[in-house]
């Protein structure tokens, strides 16, 4: 293969990669995963399901899909300068905002708590790890 065959496989290679990936990203848009500004999908953000509140795990950190479930005096405390009606997982430093996306009809993204592994938490849930997000 000569310099010019080189070169005109090379660009047409190139060319191929950018066709798929515009095509790809139409695909993925058309499945509601990937437009500018709009919530992704659970699938297209890696998301498949909302943490089970009643599993051990999350129940040891008292987990809630929504803070005001939060019943227990005790817990509706101030933390960090943060009154409690504030303290929800889309305002704490372990809620991974670039994951967000639709699960079970909640707006969710991923904890980096371990009790969080593999599933989604509430934008508005609440646990006892909540942390002020810097
Ligand atoms: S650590 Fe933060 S993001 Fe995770 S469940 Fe608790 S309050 Fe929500």
């Amino acid at each position: 293969m000569n310099r010019r065959s080189f070169l005109q496989v090379t660009l047409a290679s190139a060319a191929a990669l950018v066709g798929y990936s515009v095509i790809a990203n139409a695909e993925e848009r058309r499945r509601g995963g990937g437009s500018p500004g709009a919530t992704p999908s659970a699938a297209a953000a890696g998301l498949s399901a909302l943490v089970d509140p009643n599993d051990p795990a999350a129940k040891a950190v008292t987990y809630v899909h929504v803070n005001t479930q939060v019943k227990d005096k005790n817990l509706q405390t101030e933390r960090t300068g943060v009154k409690f009606k504030d303290q929800k997982c889309k305002s704490c430093a372990f809620y991974v905002k670039d994951k967000e996306a639709k699960v079970n009809g909640k707006t969710a993204a991923p904890c980096q708590m371990p009790f969080a592994t593999g599933k989604a938490v509430a934008a508005e849930g609440w646990c006892t790890s909540w942390a002020k997000r810097a």
